[in-house]
């Protein structure tokens, strides 16, 4: 696979998943424009700079229309345009559904899943001009099958999934595709914050027996943003190790 004169725009990369998908596009010679709410972005600019990854920084809320806009401006200034969004930032705010606030559910749901449309609007009218484009939406298990304690993130992820069928309709026609992957349990921050006890239980469903790695991730969403992908659209892979067959 090949990225050379593409640009491809990774919310929520200044580490876990979305910095592995940049760096393993990065370094198949795609130009990235990362992009986190914190200062952390600047480090892994540098990072990314320090392995000859043509990279430039968005500091933004996917939460805000402004934002969104200036991230796109800033592929656009830097590279003159986008090819492929990775639409991966992501919060959680787990708990029982019965103690889950109003606050809960909304900033979960508009980081998650209004992030993503604002950002698939604001890429694809850029992408439909060049007849090209790959989005690619970072879904969850929990959207696809549900999970206690996640009745926010779940229904955020189960949205995604369902924009991303939408999407995939919408643009077949001016060549853009939309897919979605679904990862089980990827070693990240997110994940590194769950009581033992929990990962245990996972451990115990997950048939490869381990977590798996923001690498494997990106690998499989590299994939779906290359040109060989062309004829796939509106699909969800599942990436979690066996923990759902
Ligand atoms: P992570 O380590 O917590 O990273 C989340 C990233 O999103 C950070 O770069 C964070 O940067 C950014 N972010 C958070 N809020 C944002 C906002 N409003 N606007 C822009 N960026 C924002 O999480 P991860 O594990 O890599 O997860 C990445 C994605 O994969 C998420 O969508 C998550 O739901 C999904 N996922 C993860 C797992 C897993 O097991 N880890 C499983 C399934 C799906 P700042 O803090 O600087 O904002």
């Amino acid at each position: 696979m090949k990225f050379e004169g593409r640009t491809a725009v990774i919310t929520g990369s200044s580490r876990g998943i979305g910095k592995a998908i940049a760096e393993r596009l990065g370094k198949l010679g795609a130009n990235v424009v990362i992009n986190g709410t914190s200062e952390r972005i600047f480090e892994t600019s540098k990072e990314f700079e320090a392995m000859g990854i043509k990279a430039a920084a968005a500091v933004g809320d996917v939460r805000k229309a402004e934002d969104v806009k200036a991230m796109l401006a800033t592929a656009v200034d830097n590279f003159g345009g986008v090819d492929i969004l990775i639409n991966n930032a992501g919060i959680t705010k787990d708990k029982p559904m019965a103690m889950m606030s109003e606050d809960d559910w909304d900033v979960v749901l508009d980081i998650n899943l209004k992030g993503a449309f604002l950002c698939t609007k604001a890429a694809a009218k850029l992408m439909i001009k060049r007849r090209y484009g790959r989005i690619i939406n970072i879904s969850s298990v929990a959207g696809a099958y549900g999970n206690a304690g996640q009745a926010n993130y779940s229904a955020s992820k189960g949205g995604l999934i369902g924009l991303t069928k939408t999407t995939a309709k919408e643009f077949a026609p001016r060549g853009v595709t939309c897919n979605a992957v679904t990862p089980g349990l990827i070693d990240s921050e997110m994940t590194e914050i769950l009581p033992q006890e929990m990962k245990q239980k996972y451990l115990d469903k997950i048939a490869l027996g381990r977590f798996g790695t923001p690498e494997e991730v990106a690998a499989v969403v590299a994939f779906l943003a290359s040109d060989e992908a062309g004829y796939v659209t509106g699909q969800v892979i599942d990436i979690d190790g066996g923990l759902v067959i």
